[in-house]
């Protein structure tokens, strides 16, 4: 490695003869980039000034006795400016600023332009890793050779900014032991560029490698600005498999001074933006860097617009891939490599990686010694197994499809699933060590160690960075992106998401968890006031924590054989042959035996809105069938004293074809409908929902073009009355294709899973945005 140096003293190395052992020297910024480039990734040349250099400059000032006079008698401002200015006024030494300079000039000589640099910190110690995250030391873009030596001595000065040193203060960190290296990185004159999944992000596929691309520089597919090309590679025998052109309507280039947006011209919009020599070069790196750290990757990449191929091709950034929170999170990476044997294989219903001992059991009455962490297989969840779910890392299933009671919990919990295994709790072993894959829908034995246990819904709260920061990442939306949240103490986990309101918020999660009994057996024994005081403080905590922005409280929907369990049920429950098409939603409401149940819930929302003041609460009517039946719930919502305002919205599902069909006469009595996708796509295909043999045979598809036409049709009608349209089932946190058509269709908001609201809404932004400039080009 000494052999490679250049200059005195390991003051100045090059990244490519850098390595993870080297961090003391170079940083850890410096030493990922070795690293990278030791794993065949190609990333842009340059070099380090170490933190040796950077000792050896303030050595020759005489700065480091100065900066221990004035840290002793100043306060943080004031030794941060004189510091500062310290370092700015002191020389570099004639040698180092030498060694700097002709690795700036070896690294420019292969390239006729003017090559202009990144200068960025490269932390060197523990304790600055939580310094520099907090953005506390500088990065320089552009840079000129002329600016070279003046940015590393910024570099440098910014170790001694005012918050870093009040952070070393309070950590008891003495600020002369601190260093760091300065990367000094050719900035790659993109003539294309964008981000790179070692999975498809679409539907977790780990057999494909997806590469999203636009011309100019990478930030307008980052920033979700156009719809990039998409190329899908097959990460086995590298060929591709799928490469679709769009229509793109702008690049991002930097023009001397700054990053500009330019209109492309017609040809370029609509031509393909990355060679397939060159989408073949970039998934060989990716499948190398996939392979060291053993996890699906998230990469950033460019194309160099004046070297030759291969050496245009660069690697950027990697990170760990975190399913569909890209570009958020940087985690310490395990090196083991995926060679674990396969279990079983599923539907992937709710995304992550989980894994601990199993826990094969039957009958919830025996989940008693159930600890936290363990993975639960079983053949199918209903909402009494809710809290053996919460402690569980990872959720199997024999049955059951992506709507499924499994399905749909798991992924509000944000615990990993697979469901409809068949054979899970045969041939998964009780006590066995498993891990759930519940992106790709595939259970390991042991513990794999296979991709970060971390979901894109946790990474907001635990980011460190600020909200304001956040809310900057994602784009403003004219279709609101709504959430769907049942537990009401999950809110607190997702409250920083970019969501526009809870676009459903089914009640069942408080009734089978908080209330447990059956409201009637509870009116029966004189204890009604019990179901409205719980029910009105689970939706309160919600749209507290949430106002001003709405909650659609849905009115309970669970099926008789569910209402049976709740305690004292039996007596009030009769046995359906098919409750999924039975006594349900509306049809419970208007009949005698469940009115008085249905006023409780009434009395529960008239609580929160009126007593509670929480105005922001709407409510939607669930399974409505028929006309008269809805407007005879609609005639006892009125008795008990709410009635419909312009803050006061109710709406109804459309989840019964019946509701397409009359979608006109619905209008006029509601102010919205919320297309029950999961419902919908049962009814109109005529397949059971919970039917895992149906799924597997792919008959349970929500982007049918049945279903699609049900859609076009519901929003149509809605609109010429003046009326919105939601869509809360599963399909668009499922099919982001889906979520283009209904966004192209017009419709009004779009509610999905928490783990994928910031990915629909960059989808959502980035169709918008399609739509308007093929508007204006067609005029
Ligand atoms: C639906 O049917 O799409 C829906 C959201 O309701 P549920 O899944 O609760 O039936
Ligand atoms: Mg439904």
């Amino acid at each position: 490695m000494v052999s490679s140096l250049i200059g005195k003293e390991e003051y100045v190395v090059k990244i490519q003869d850098v390595n993870k052992d080297m961090v003391g020297l170079v940083g850890g910024k410096a030493a990922n980039l070795g690293e990278l480039i030791a794993m065949g990734a190609r990333v842009p040349p340059g070099f380090v000034v170490t933190s040796k250099a950077f000792n050896y400059f303030l050595r020759s000032n005489g700065i480091f006795e100065k900066v221990n006079e004035i840290l002793s008698s100043k306060d943080d401002r004031q030794a941060s400016a004189d510091i500062k200015a310290l370092i700015m006024n002191s020389s570099i030494p004639r040698d180092l600023e030498q060694a700097i300079a002709s690795a700036y000039e070896e690294l420019t000589s292969k390239v006729s332009r003017e090559v202009l640099v990144a200068v960025r910190s490269s932390a060197t110690a523990e304790d600055l890793t939580g310094a520099s995250f907090a953005g506390q030391q500088d990065t320089y873009l552009n840079v000129r050779r002329e600016e070279l030596m003046m940015r590393v001595k910024m570099v440098w000065a910014s170790l001694f900014n005012e918050r870093a040193i009040s952070y070393r203060r309070s950590k008891g960190i003495g600020s002369s032991s601190v260093s760091m290296g300065v990367v000094v990185q050719m900035m790659v004159n993109a003539r294309s560029a964008g981000v790179m999944f070692t999975l498809n992000p679409a539907n977790g596929d780990r057999n494909h490698i997806v590469i999203e691309s636009n011309w100019g520089l990478g930030e307008s597919v980052a920033a979700g600005k156009v719809t990039p090309d998409e190329v899908v590679i097959d990460k086995d025998t590298l060929t591709v498999i799928e490469a679709r052109t769009s229509h793109k309507a702008l690049k991002i280039v930097y023009d001397g001074k700054e990053n500009k947006e330019v209109q492309l011209s017609p040809e370029e919009a609509d031509s393909m933006s990355v060679k397939e020599e060159e989408a073949i070069e970039l998934a060989k790196m990716a499948k190398e860097v996939e392979k060291h750290y053993g996890r699906p990757m998230d990469l950033e990449w460019a194309i160099d617009a004046d070297l030759p191929f291969p050496e245009n091709i660069f690697i950027v950034q990697a990170r760990p891939e975190t399913f569909w929170s890209k570009r958020t999170q940087e985690t310490d990476v395990p090196q083991k490599e995926a060679t674990a044997r396969i279990l079983t294989k599923g539907l992937p219903a709710s995304p992550g990686i989980g894994a601990g001992r199993a826990r094969v059991i039957l009958d919830v009455s025996e989940a008693k010694d159930f600890q936290k962490g363990d993975v639960l297989v079983t053949r199918m969840t209903d909402p009494d197994w809710v809290p053996v779910m919460r402690l569980a890392s990872a959720l199997v299933t024999d049955e059951g499809g992506m709507t499924s009671h499994a399905a749909i919990v798991s992924r509000e919990l944000g615990v990993p699933a697979v469901v409809g295994v068949k054979n899970g709790t045969k041939v998964i072993k009780d006590g066995q060590l498993v891990t759930v894959d519940g992106f790709s829908g595939v259970v390991y034995e042991g513990d794999t160690n296979l991709v970060p246990r971390v979901l894109s819904s946790e990474v907001p709260a635990s980011m460190g960075v600020s909200k304001e920061a956040l809310t900057n990442l994602y784009p403003i939306t004219a279709t609101k992106i709504y959430m769907n949240l049942g537990q009401p103490d999950m809110i607190s986990r997702y409250v920083d998401l970019p969501f526009d309101g809870i676009g459903l918020m089914r009640i069942e999660f408080i009734v089978s968890e908080w209330i447990k009994y059956h409201p009637l057996y509870l009116i029966k024994t004189g204890q009604q006031s019990l179901f409205v005081d719980k029910l009105s403080q689970g939706i309160a905590m919600v749209a507290s924590a949430i106002r001003p922005r709405p909650v659609v409280v849905r009115f309970s929907d669970f099926k008789t054989n569910e209402y049976r369990r709740l305690r004292g049920g039996e007596e009030f429950e009769v046995e359906e042959r098919n409750p999924m098409l039975g006594w349900r939603g509306v049809s419970r409401y208007i009949s005698a035996q469940y009115e008085e149940a249905f006023r409780l819930e009434l009395r529960a929302v008239l609580k929160v809105r009126d007593e509670m003041g929480l105005q922001n609460v709407w409510v939607m009517y669930p399974f409505v069938r028929t006309r008269w039946e809805l407007q005879k719930a609609m005639e006892i919502m009125e008795e008990e004293g709410l009635r419909r305002t312009p803050d006061f919205k109710v709406w109804i599902m459309a989840e019964v074809p019946s509701v397409v069909m009359l979608a006109e006469e619905f209008a006029q009595i509601v102010d919205g409908f919320s297309i029950g996708s999961n419902d919908l796509a049962q009814l109109t295909l005529g397949v059971d929902r919970d039917s895992e043999l149906l799924a597997n045979m792919g008959y349970y598809d929500e982007r049918d073009e049945a279903l699609k036409r049900a859609i076009k049709r519901l929003i149509r009608a809605a609109h010429k009355h003046g009326k919105t349209v939601s869509i809360c089932g599963q399909a668009p946190s499922v099919y982001p294709e889906l979520t283009e058509f209904l966004v192209r269709e017009g419709i009004d908001s779009v509610s999905v899973n928490p783990d994928t609201v910031i990915q629909t809404r960059r989808l959502v932004a980035s169709v918008e945005q399609k739509i308007v400039l093929d508007k204006l080009r067609s005029r």
